[in-house]
């Protein structure tokens, strides 16, 4: 197999052959003629079903997660509704980590148990916990490693092991949302996963200037039914953000690099700061995930979480006062990004199990350069501390 930055650079992307352009077009067309009643000319219809700059865009992520079938999706949101909308049916149960991204937790909370589906939340780092939440209608296990915004571990080779060790004519499916790693740390289906699921707004795009999700597979009847939900729903990126996902995952592996050394950095200076009480981060030997971490991950990747010691109203003007790290949600960006989970991407759980704590604060480290962004944070730390 070629390496990462190949596949990246070239799977799904020939140059254009009529006019011989190295950079695959915008196809903006939501249509497509036909030769006759019924006959396509290059397999496309209508920008729903099928688009080329879409393809392009799948082939490269099938690549670069070592799966067969690759979609992509308006957002991470569309890409899990439309797969739980194919592995779910009313009485049907679900696993979910016990501190789940907000999002898919509210969309199985509060709109799929409308349609009766049951899940209960399991921290996944525990395998025995996992096998005792298991039901005979048990079908999907959810799994999310690095967590956020505590960043927990969970073992996928594990998690596989326990769902197709489950005797049943219909076993649980293991899909792990892999966006706090991406694929160039991380390939869940070569851990034993059946589907991995991205958010491509994050670290795939890298840009934070689209919104997209994906679903990979190599499961051929499963990428049939979900081509077809997928056209069933309409839950498709545009060609513009389909464009510029693709040019992001191009320089993913450069990035991740970047990302991995300065947030090393960062964790650093956070360990040594008499400002930070803990420091949540995968790479540090103390981290209750660790060997788990470095066994399935290339590296420990950009995200880094800490508790600040002054406790809520430290950790609030910690993230008033920085300015190279911008206040604001998300994350994977090339800029560097600080929030306070407990009341911005985590306030809608606060009460329910996914509550964080409030002298949380979250960090999306960025590519600048490192030296920038340690004197930014160590001005904010000593402005809280004093
Ligand atoms: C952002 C995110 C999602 C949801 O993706 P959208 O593109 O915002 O719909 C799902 N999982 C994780 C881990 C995320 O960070």
């Amino acid at each position: 197999m070629q390496g990462f930055s190949t596949r990246a650079i070239h799977s799904g992307q020939e140059p254009d052959p009529t006019t011989g352009a190295v950079i695959l077009p915008i196809h903006t067309s939501s249509t497509f003629a036909q030769d006759g009643v019924g006959g396509t000319r290059g397999g496309y219809e209508y920008s729903r079903s099928a688009n080329p700059t879409r393809t392009a865009l799948q082939d490269c992520l099938a690549a670069l997660e070592g799966g067969r079938h690759a979609h992509a999706f308006g957002s991470g949101m569309g890409a899990t509704d439309t797969l739980l909308r194919i592995l779910l049916r009313p009485g049907d149960h679900m696993v979910i980590p016990h501190d789940a991204y907000g999002g898919t937790f509210r969309l199985v909370d509060k709109v799929l148990s409308g349609w009766g589906v049951e899940y209960t939340a399991v921290d996944l780092g525990d395998l025995d916990a996992l096998r005792a939440a298991l039901r005979p209608s048990t079908k999907v296990i959810w799994c999310e490693t690095p967590t956020n915004p505590l960043l927990g571990v969970a073992d996928i080779a594990g998690l596989a092991e326990v769902a197709h060790g489950v005797s049943s004519p219909h076993p649980p499916r293991l899909v792990v949302d892999n966006t706090f790693a991406s694929p160039y740390l991380q390939t869940p289906l070569a851990l034993g996963a059946d589907v991995v699921l991205h958010s491509t707004t994050k670290y795939v795009g890298g840009h934070s200037d689209a919104v997209g999700g994906a679903l990979v597979t190599s499961d051929d009847e499963l990428a049939e039914r979900i081509t077809f939900t997928q056209n069933s729903v309409g839950s498709v990126p545009g060609p513009f953000d389909a464009y510029l996902t693709l040019r992001g995952a191009k320089t993913l592996a450069v990035r991740m690099e970047r990302h991995s050394d300065n947030a090393e950095r960062v964790v650093e200076l956070l360990s040594a700061h008499p400002g930070v009480s803990s420091v949540l981060y995968p790479g540090l030997p103390g981290h209750p995930g660790h060997e788990v971490a470095a066994k399935q991950m290339r590296r420990f990747g950009g995200m880094v979480s800490f508790l600040a010691a002054g406790g809520r109203d430290a950790a609030l003007k910690i993230c008033a006062t920085t300015k190279l790290f911008t206040l604001a949600e998300s994350l994977g960006g090339v800029e560097s990004l600080i929030e306070h989970p407990g009341q911005m991407t985590h306030a809608s759980v606060a009460g329910s199990m996914l509550e964080v704590p409030d002298s949380l604060v979250r960090l999306s480290v960025g590519i600048e350069d490192v030296d920038d962004l340690l004197d930014d944070l160590r001005t904010a730390l000593d402005a809280a501390g004093a």
